[in-house]
């Protein structure tokens, strides 16, 4: 599997979902949807806005809500569609490559075991 391909298996919907975005800090609520990144991350902690610095969340792993994920790929030029199709493309090609690299590798099995030819007798 490619580089790619491989990075992009491991992001998938939170569950559970985290406290918090970790870019807006927007909360969860059961309508929001939001992407684990399976990735750690240092972004701090979120401490009670009344001033007793008493710490609600810390935010330790990368879950970015669907907003945020949308206004990024937007800034990217990402095409949802286009995106989706390549990718179920590379995966399909990283699929063949490697039927095709196993019975390469069955051929050349075959070949080593293959007895030696023969010479006819000269009469
Ligand atoms: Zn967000």
């Amino acid at each position: 599997m490619s580089e790619v391909a491989e990075l992009a298996t491991r992001f998938k919907l939170s569950d559970p979902k985290p406290a918090r975005c970790a870019a807006c800090f927007a909360s969860a609520d059961p309508e929001l949807r939001f992407v684990d990144f399976d990735c750690m991350i240092d972004r701090g902690t979120f401490t009670d806005p009344g001033g007793a610095n008493a710490v609600l969340d810390s935010i330790d792993e990368l879950h970015l809500c669907e907003p945020c994920v949308r206004a990024a790929a937007e800034i990217i030029g990402y095409k949802p569609e286009l995106h989706r199709k390549q990718l179920r493309e590379i995966r399909a090609l990283d699929a063949e490559a490697k039927r095709w690299r196993e019975y390469a590798e069955k051929l050349e099995r075959t070949l080593e075991r293959r007895p030696a030819p023969r010479q006819a007798p000269i009469r």
